[in-house]
């Protein structure tokens, strides 16, 4: 398993996490464990203590210093600990000493000497006392009491819980660990599963989805994402084979044009003139193939985000002007009437000249194309508020209302044979499209079949 991977992270944080918590409660419960059992024995100090301060006032006056002795010898064998225990007087003179402090050899504290009360520890002999020095009065004579406690008992104790601890920890950690790292594959299986699902769509299955669980988390949010994802695909794929198979029967049949007029070049010996007849033939269909591979090329540029637009600060009238006059040279022969009509006031626009002038030549182009004779094609220019405007409209042959939505497709003419003896491919609003986009602008088209076509290119002003 690899240390970066989700699993190894999650389990790791996870043994992190949980010896951290072990370790914070280890120290809390030990803590907590020894200032209980302080307390516990230091309240025990403090009603011994009171035990010999009320014993004493109530019968030191009654009672000669043998008989208290005996008294005090009496209630130190009673009850845990009552063996440990003095008082003395304010001259430092023994009242009580127990046999165990004797021999310990405990010094006197005289009670002038003792403000209050005190606790302290010692080590005696081995074994750890604790003492509670409490200074009294009894009938306004001043008495120091000592008691003590052993806390080896509680000692070992808290020895023993802290072994407990330390022997537990590693055991403890390593289930946690082991748990942590179940835990995550088991959170994590479902993933590989989507991804194992994923691994088996191609382009062959395409059409193939994931099954999405509704489960309503991340889980059914990824294998929707994928889904997505593989619509786009599949819908890129479509295009592109569309566009492959467009663009291959597009340059066929100019190239079996050019073989079949070469072919019939040769089968015999011919005048001149039919030889350039043919030749011409061979040159024309040249050119509309050249025409063809240079616009796909375009396209293909501009998918792939090669192709950029060089814009700059133009009047848009300057533009329309000069494809105006580009286009009266295309209709030399025709009797169309063709009017340009431009506003007396700049419209400045951020364009890259050549490409906009392409798209008004192409848009002039076709309403010359689908007009018959006759007819008329107006170039209009105008400007609204933001935005230059920019109208080809014609009194041609139109375009039916379901084929409106197609006219910008790659390939789409509405009529092949007629298109393609006009020399059109059906690329030139397809290239037009891209260039206006690059623009910001927009596209549209108004049309009635038999009555005539709009086109109109909305690009924004500066
Ligand atoms: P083409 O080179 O074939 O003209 P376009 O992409 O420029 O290719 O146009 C696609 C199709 O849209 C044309 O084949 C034609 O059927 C239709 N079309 C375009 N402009 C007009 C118009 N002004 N009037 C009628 N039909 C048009």
């Amino acid at each position: 398993m690899s240390t970066r991977s989700i699993e190894f992270r999650l389990g790791a944080w996870y043994s992190i996490v949980f010896a951290c918590g072990l370790a914070a409660f280890s120290i809390a419960a030990w803590f907590a464990m020894r200032a209980s059992l302080d307390r516990a024995i230091d309240d025990e100090l403090i009603d011994r203590v009171r035990g010999v301060e009320s014993f004493m006032d109530q019968q030191i006056s009654a009672l000669s210093l043998p008989e208290i002795r005996d008294e005090f010898r009496e209630h130190s064998v009673l009850g845990p600990g009552g063996d440990l225990f003095q008082v003395c007087d304010a001259r430092g003179e023994w009242l009580y000493r127990s046999v165990p402090l004797e021999n310990l050899n405990v010094p006197i504290l005289h009670p002038g000497d003792l403000h209050g009360a005190r606790f302290e520890d010692r080590n005696l002999n081995g074994r750890v006392l604790r003492f509670y020095s409490q200074a009294i009065a009894v009938h306004r004579s001043p008495y120091t009491v000592q008691v003590a406690s052993v806390l080896n008992e509680g000692l070992a104790a808290l020895q023993r819980f802290r072994l407990l601890l330390v022997l537990a920890a590693p055991v403890l950690l390593l289930a946690a660990t082991a748990g942590g790292y179940f835990l995550s594959r088991r959170a994590l299986a479902p993933v590989d599963a989507i991804s194992r699902a994923a691994q088996r769509i191609n382009i062959e299955n395409l059409t193939d989805r994931l099954e999405v669980p509704r489960t309503g988390d991340q889980l059914q949010r990824l294998s929707e994402t994928l889904n997505a994802t593989f619509t786009r695909l599949e819908r890129s794929v479509t295009h592109i084979k569309q566009f492959t198979a467009d663009a291959s029967h597009e340059l066929r049949a100019p190239i079996s044009l050019i073989r079949t007029t070469a072919e019939i070049g040769v089968q015999r010996d011919r005048p001149a003139a039919e030889y350039r007849d043919l030749l011409n033939d061979i040159l024309h269909e040249a050119e509309r193939t050249s025409q063809v591979i240079d616009s796909l090329m375009l396209l293909a540029r501009a998918d792939s985000g090669k192709e950029t637009l060089e814009c700059n600060l133009v009047d848009a009238r300057v533009i329309v002007k000069s494809a105006a006059e580009q286009g009266e040279k295309l209709i030399r022969n025709r009797a169309l009437k063709f009017t340009v009509e431009t506003p007396a006031s700049p419209v400045t626009i951020h364009a890259d000249a050549d490409a906009l002038r392409r798209v008004f030549l192409i848009l002039i182009d076709n309403a010359f194309k689908y007009t018959p004779d006759g007819g008329t094609v107006w170039l209009r220019l105008s400007a609204v508020p933001g935005f230059g405007i920019v109208e080809v409209s014609d009194t041609g042959i139109g375009i039916a209302r379901q084929d409106l939505a197609h006219v910008f497709d790659r390939f789409w003419r509405a009529d092949r044979a007629r298109s393609r003896e006009q020399g059109g491919a059906g690329l030139g609003l397809s290239i037009a499209e891209w260039i206006v986009r690059e623009h910001r602008g927009s596209i549209e088209v108004d049309s009635k079949h038999g009555r005539g076509s709009v086109f109109r290119v909305r690009l924004p002003a500066v």
